[in-house]
């Protein structure tokens, strides 16, 4: 007779290891043979309501890469959403494969899988993901956000992201160089996409010094013609003498390679998952003394757009009034990290918790 033992000993890195050290609700593995459409959804806590957060759409080299980008993604949505003061949970989607796979068809298919999980978990875009593939996913479902303006929706979340991580960037200004005013202060904005342009002309607009990279030429001088921002070499801008360095471009930007070049007083952009190793190089920039505006916290503003669409009776100047609160809970969390010589990440991902802590009125393990 087959003996089934009670537990099992569960390797780290195994699904279920992996699930367990990051304390995720639920992962759910979708396949559909007809459009090959391979996804993984991650529900991390939802706690505070549905789990949201978007998709996005890889060529992964394996199906371990495609586990621990949906994985770490959909905890960092938790930690987001609670620190906006949303009432959502956390939650992230991967498709694995090249985005020319994408058609009515493979969207549709995916919308449905969505709408198996009952509202557990809503998508919006991410990486290679636009407002007309969430049209496809909303046919099939109603979890989704991010459509269209025409069509109701909110539509591109990117001017209230860079809203938010102007406003994130002026208390961390604040915090290090006891003004929170811009004017003057050299500032390198490195990726002039949806988020890096509207940023480049908050910056611009308040006098200061932008300088600006990117890897498509074409782009990054068309953003320097209408703004006035001066082109720098994506190469050399760790070693550039600035003020603030404002990652909006790539994740893992702070690392082993880059911090000990970079010489700026504060840390504040866009990008996801700017330290690479969140422990260690967040201690490192902490013994540095530089201020870093924790990516998660300062980039929330297009969460707060899409959440706010999915919540029903969206207001835009209400999404701003939200997303301009991003200066105050940065300040909060700056003076926490300084207080309690602790991280500006460990101290944002502590007051996270807290609010799902007490609202769960459960002891969090993750
Ligand atoms: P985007 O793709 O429009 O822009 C990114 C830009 O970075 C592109 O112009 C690209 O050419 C450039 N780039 C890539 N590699 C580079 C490099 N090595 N050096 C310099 N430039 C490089 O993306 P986006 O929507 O502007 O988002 C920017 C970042 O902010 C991403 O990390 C994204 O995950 C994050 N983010 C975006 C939103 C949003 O609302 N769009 C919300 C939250 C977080």
């Amino acid at each position: 007779m087959l003996e089934i033992k009670a537990t099992e000993t569960v390797r780290e890195s195994s699904i279920f290891g992996q699930i367990s050290t990051m304390d995720h609700e639920q992962v759910v593995i979708c396949h559909d043979q007809p459009t090959g459409l391979k996804a993984i959804i991650g529900i991390h806590n939802t706690v505070l309501g549905p789990a949201l957060g978007g998709t996005r759409m890889w060529p992964y080299a394996t199906e371990e890469e495609a586990i621990t980008d949906v994985l770490r993604l959909s905890r960092g949505m938790t930690f987001k959403n609670s620190l906006a003061g949303l009432n959502l949970g956390g939650g992230k989607a991967v498709i694995l494969g090249d985005p020319s796979l994408k058609n009515e068809a493979f969207m549709r298919r995916f919308g449905r899988f969505i709408e198996s999980l009952g509202g557990r978990y809503v998508t919006a875009e991410d990486v290679n993901m636009s407002t007309s593939d969430m049209e496809y996913i909303r046919m099939e479902t109603r979890h989704v956000a991010g459509l269209p303006e025409i069509k109701g929706g909110a539509g591109d979340p990117s001017p209230v992201t860079a809203f938010g991580t102007y406003m994130g960037m002026k208390a961390a200004a604040k915090k290090a160089f006891g003004s929170d005013s811009l004017n003057g202060k050299k500032i390198v904005v490195q990726g002039v996409g949806q988020v890096g342009k509207y940023l480049i002309e908050y910056l611009v607009k308040e006098g200061a010094e932008v300088m600006i990279t990117d890897i498509f030429e074409d782009k990054l001088k068309q953003v320097a013609k209408n703004t006035g921002a001066t082109v720098v070499d994506p190469n050399v801008i760790y070693d550039l003498n600035m003020d603030i360095y404002a990652p909006c471009a790539l994740g893992a930007t702070i690392n082993d390679e880059t911090i000990d070049r970079l010489k700026c007083g504060v840390i504040a952009g866009a990008a996801n998952n700017q330290l690479k190793d969140e422990a260690k190089h967040g201690k490192i920039l902490l013994e540095k003394g530089i201020v870093y505006a924790p990516d998660f916290l300062i980039n929330a503003g297009g969460v707060i757009n899409v959440g706010a669409e999915y919540l029903g009776g969206y207001i835009k100047e209400m999404v701003y009034q939200q997303t301009e609160k991003i200066y105050d809970t940065c300040l909060v969390i700056l003076e926490k990290s300084s207080n309690e010589n602790i991280p500006a990440q460990q101290a944002a991902i502590e007051t996270a918790k807290a609010r799902i802590t007490a609202m769960g009125k459960v002891k969090l393990p993750f």
